[in-house]
Parts: C-alpha cells; structure tokens; sequence
C-alpha cells in the first residue's frame, strides 16, 4: 500500500517521491508489526527494558513501485506544494511532447526496432531483441535534434514487462506476450515476431510503412534525476544504444543535492 505524507495546512500538501525514478508511487517494506514484536522480545531479556526502544527507531525502508529502488524512507525527496506542481508540469510537458509519437515504431540508425507506448501511467519504450521484447522508462524527448532524441532509462520493476520473461532470454519459444503486452502490441505484430528473427521484423515494419521516424536512444545512468533536471538540460554523461563504445556512465550528483 502506498502512503504518502499529507500535511492538513490550508495550501501545503507534501509529496515523497523516490529518488531515482521521480515516482510517488512506494511501499514501505519494513513492518511496524516486527518492531513490536522485538520491542517484547527484548522486554523478556535481562535489562532488555533499557533497549526495548531501539527496534523503533531503526530507519524504515522504501520499494518504489516504478523503478524498483530499494533505499531508506529518508532518502525519499519531499516535496513541498511548489515543487510537486512543478514536477507534474514536467510529467505533463513530457507527455504532451510524447502524445504524437504514441503507439508508433521508431527505429534508430542500427535498424533496431522501438516501439512507443503509454501503460500503467508511464511513457515505454519496447525494444524488440531477438528472443524478447523489452520495456524502458522514457524519460525525456528532443524534438529539435537531427535525428529526434529518445532518452530513457533501464531501471523498471517486472510489472512492466509485456512478455512472461525478462530480458536474456535464450530460447524464443519460452516467451509468451503477457496481458498487459497484449494491450499495447497488436496481434499481428506479435504473431510476426514470433514467426521471424529480429532483422525480418524490422523489415516487415518498413515494408508495412509502419515506422515513423528514425531516432536516437540515449540510455541515461539510472542514477540521474532526469525529469526534475530537464530544464536545465540532460547530462552528456549517457550512452547511446548506437555507441560502439558504451561506457557505464556515473552519475557524480548527489540525490541530495534537489533542496539546495
Ligand atoms: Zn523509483
């Protein structure tokens, strides 16, 4: 169950969000209920009475439900009435520069074949592999670079996998679109890559004049705050899919960084 952090002041109402993914949507994943119980436990040793308080005091955690992050609830950013306006803004203006390109194949220099979609209140990009079909979280688009920009990150939880299996995959005949899949790829997209290799499906897209535009992919460290730091640009830290040398970029900002 969710929870969020409802401040009853006339205009203030706090929002938590995951650090790494922007997300309001987390779970608390220690239980209250095994504090009391070691709170007891302790009651019953001797001089157990003296800590008995300590099981209390240790720090909750957290399980993002988008991008699976597992961090201590501290590490959540709290944002006041302003800045969670804003971050919806953001959300918004992604999603509006996004609305045109919805439910469309875009396919970037190599012939790889990208699938847009919108599911489960995020933006994803379905890469088609050879032996599976993978969602990633879009989270930026550059309209004005040549060819268009699609940034995205890797760090999604199972939900959101359209097929019965995650990524490496060894044999195709152990995959089977899942039903939420079924809900964004139609029946003859899927009948098609089970019925051929990866290349032959990228052709068959261009030959049904099924993709719409060529882009870029731009993988972008999971650690980067991309939708909060969007206005001032993205980080030139990223990698692209069509890099030859893709280097695991670092992040050097610190998630604590937001309140400065
Ligand atoms: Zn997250």
């Amino acid at each position: 169950m969710g929870y969020r952090t409802k401040n009853l002041g006339v205009w203030s109402v706090n929002m938590k969000i995951c650090p790494q993914c922007t997300s309001d949507s987390h779970e608390r994943t220690s239980s209250t209920g095994l504090r009391v119980v070691g709170c007891i436990v302790l009651l019953f040793i001797p001089y157990g009475f003296f800590i008995c308080w300590v099981p209390f005091v240790l720090p909750h955690k957290f399980l993002c439900n988008v991008c699976g992050y597992h961090g201590k609830e501290e590490e959540l950013l709290n944002l006041d009435w302003r800045e969670s306006e804003e971050l919806k803004g953001q959300h918004r203006e992604l999603h509006e520069k996004l609305q045109p390109v919805k439910d469309m194949w875009v396919q970037d220099t190599k012939q790889n074949s990208y699938k847009v979609i919108h599911g489960k209140g995020q933006y994803l990009l379905l890469k088609v592999l050879e032996n599976n079909i993978v969602p990633y979280r879009i989270v930026g688009y550059d309209k004005d670079t040549d060819p268009k920009r699609i940034m995205i990150k890797d760090n999604l939880v199972e939900n959101f996998n359209v097929t019965s299996s995650i990524s490496k995959i060894i044999d195709k005949s152990n995959v089977q679109v899942n039903d939420f899949g079924k809900t964004i790829l139609l029946d003859e997209e899927v009948t098609k890559f089970f019925s051929c290799n990866v290349e032959e499906f990228s052709q068959w897209l261009n030959e049904q004049a099924k993709v719409a535009l060529l882009i870029d992919i731009e993988v972008l460290p999971n650690t980067e705050r991309t939708i909060i730091e969007g206005k001032n640009g993205y980080s030139n830290k990223s990698t692209l899919f069509t890099n030859e040398n893709e280097e695991e970029a670092s992040d050097s900002k610190k998630y604590n960084d937001f309140h400065v």
